[in-house]
């Protein structure tokens, strides 16, 4: 479970801070109030999109969606174990 900056309690899934985006806020089941994830996913996304467009480019076939198939792998661990979760600006 993932720590709500608001009321400090674990109160969100792994699964839940796995299918956030970058424009999308959760509300926090425990207070009602609004969580987005930090700037920082940013740095998680660029590199992503490069990587994404680099395997379009050298690779075919079933190797592409392996190598796609690793990278959103590793995209979602990052975004679940290196970016923190904060309070939303609009809440
Ligand atoms: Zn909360």
């Amino acid at each position: 479970m993932v720590t709500c900056p608001h009321c400090d309690q674990k109160a969100i899934s792994w699964q839940r801070k796995m299918s956030m985006g970058i424009a999308r806020e959760i509300t926090c089941p425990n207070c009602g109030k609004k969580l987005a994830l930090s700037w920082l996913a940013w740095f998680n996304l660029i590199p992503y999109c490069f990587t994404i467009f680099w395997i379009f480019d050298h690779t075919r076939g079933w190797g592409m969606w392996l190598l796609i198939a690793i990278a959103l792998f590793a995209v979602s661990l990052i975004q679940i174990f290196g970016i923190p979760l904060v309070k939303s600006r609009k809440s």
